[in-house]
């Protein structure tokens, strides 16, 4: 855990200290009072339903420290008083990594980012003490959040940046400068919110604008909208991707039983990789992960290592085996480009294909033609295939006007009745569709009758 003085909390948010002792110090953040403590610094944020200010005699009561706006009324207990408390999240955040010299890569991308996270803390593990968003936690909130929980001796972070407007891959960047900033791939996600895929690509590329003067930007040189901010950006770029001359290149991929096999070049030196996560796809991450861990220092082997030792059940593709079929369960979201990677690592196990695609969501004025992209896709790499959802209905036209066998049924519960009785043994079964559509129920109903 990561300390923090209260002169620095002080300094670094122009805050009001009163009945603490600024010698002090606190090593943990926390916006749940439940969680407060001694040497917990709880943070009350406005929330949509409570305010984090009605908790704050609770967070006294327990010792711990509490972050409030400057016109809280309660005196009584350990306090630091600032303008905005979610603001000061983030200049303490700014402050320390400044102060201390952290090394910070920042990760954007429609799909892909928390993949290259993983790849690339996995990666930097092997050489220096590093800080990475925790699990998804890539906004304002979880950025500092995630920080302030790795190791005291943080040197290296990795942060996740999202969006889901403009203007706040810009805010992240200006609370964790990067010095390394990836771009895994542009595609349709939240193009609901932000209207045009030139908005997309502009947001993204607000990521290059923070990116450190003297900061490197590692791109996908495959993917059109990342291509052309990296050849408009000043800043020094480093390309990933299939063509020859890149730096990072992927001269092939292979899902086997329970890894991707890869043959990468990385600044003209070819490595073998055995990935512990399923997906071709994959190998692009894995590119951009081993280009920022040889920038900041490592040898290739060392790198490689790093990402040969990445947790395995940190892969998104869930993979159960039941006594009669196998389940490939990626169902905490989905978005066009992320579910035809999804088909590709059906189709590279063994069995009856069976492709189960639930309603995209999100995706705007590309809704019709996202969904319509995916059916057509499904041609060759799945045999069967079940539509689930109302905009899921685009999937199964455009699968059965390419010949694919393709049935739809309008929601979860029929989609279990339809596979109880149609599954054989030995198939492979595909489970994909956007949260909302809680496929995870339908994978514990599979995973219990399987
Ligand atoms: P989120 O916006 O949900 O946080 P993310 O950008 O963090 O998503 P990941 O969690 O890494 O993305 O991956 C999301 C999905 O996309 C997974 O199904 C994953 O297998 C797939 N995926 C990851 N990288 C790529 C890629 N380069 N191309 C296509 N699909 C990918
Ligand atoms: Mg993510």
């Amino acid at each position: 855990m990561i300390s923090l003085r209260l002169e620095d909390v002080r300094r670094w948010t122009g805050g009001e200290v009163t009945n603490l002792d600024v010698g002090g110090v606190v090593n943990k953040l926390s916006i749940d009072s439940r969680e407060a403590a001694p040497g917990v610094l709880f943070i009350a944020l406005p929330g949509s339903n409570t305010d984090g200010h009605a908790f704050v005699q609770d967070v006294w009561r327990a010792g711990g420290v509490a972050m409030v706006r400057r016109d809280f009324p309660d005196t009584d207990g350990p306090t630091v008083r600032v303008d905005s408390p979610l603001e000061a999240m983030g200049q303490l955040l700014r402050g320390y990594l400044a102060s201390r010299q952290v090394t910070v890569v920042g990760v954007t991308g429609s799909v892909g980012k928390t993949s290259v996270k993983e790849l690339t803390a996995a990666v930097l593990r092997q050489k220096f003490s590093t800080s990475f968003s925790l699990g998804n936690y890539n906004t304002a909130i979880g950025l500092p959040l995630s920080f302030f929980a790795g190791p005291a001796n943080t040197t290296h972070f990795v942060a996740e940046m999202g969006m889901s407007a403009p203007g706040e891959i810009r805010r992240l960047t200006e609370i964790a400068p990067p010095d390394v900033a990836v771009i895994s791939t542009i595609g349709p996600s939240h193009l609901e919110k932000l209207g045009s895929m030139e908005a997309i690509q502009a947001a993204k590329g607000e990521i290059l604008e923070g990116l450190k003067p003297e900061g490197l930007a590692v791109l996908n040189h495959d993917n059109h909208w990342v291509r052309e901010l990296g050849e408009r950006t000043p800043r020094r770029v480093q390309w990933f991707g299939t063509s020859s001359g890149l730096a990072g290149r992927v001269l092939s991929s292979e899902v086997q039983a329970d890894h991707t096999l890869m043959v990468l070049e990385i600044l003209g030196q070819k490595a073998t990789i055995r990935l512990p996560w399923l997906g071709a796809h994959q190998a692009h991450n894995v590119a951009a992960a081993l280009l920022i861990g040889r920038h900041l220092g490592l040898a290739l082997d060392e790198a490689v290592a790093g990402v040969e030792a990445v947790d395995a059940n940190r892969s998104r593709i869930r993979v159960v085996s039941t006594g009669c079929w196998t389940l490939l369960a990626d169902v905490y979201n989905a978005s066009p480009l992320s579910t035809q990677a999804a088909l590709d690592v059906l189709k590279s196990r063994p069995g009856r294909h069976v492709a189960v695609i639930g309603d995209m969501l999100e995706l705007g004025s590309e809704e019709i033609r996202g969904h319509r992209q995916v059916g057509v896709y499904a041609l060759g790499r799945a045999d069967v295939l079940l539509g689930v959802g109302a905009r899921a209905r685009h999937v199964v036209e455009a699968a059965q006007s390419t010949g694919v066998q393709a049935e739809w049924v309008a929601t979860r519960d029929e989609a279990l009745d339809w596979l109880l009785q149609r599954l054989q043994d030995g198939d492979v079964v595909l489970l994909k569709a956007s949260r909302g559509m809680q496929f995870e129920w339908l994978a514990h109903k599979l995973e219990e009758r399987g």
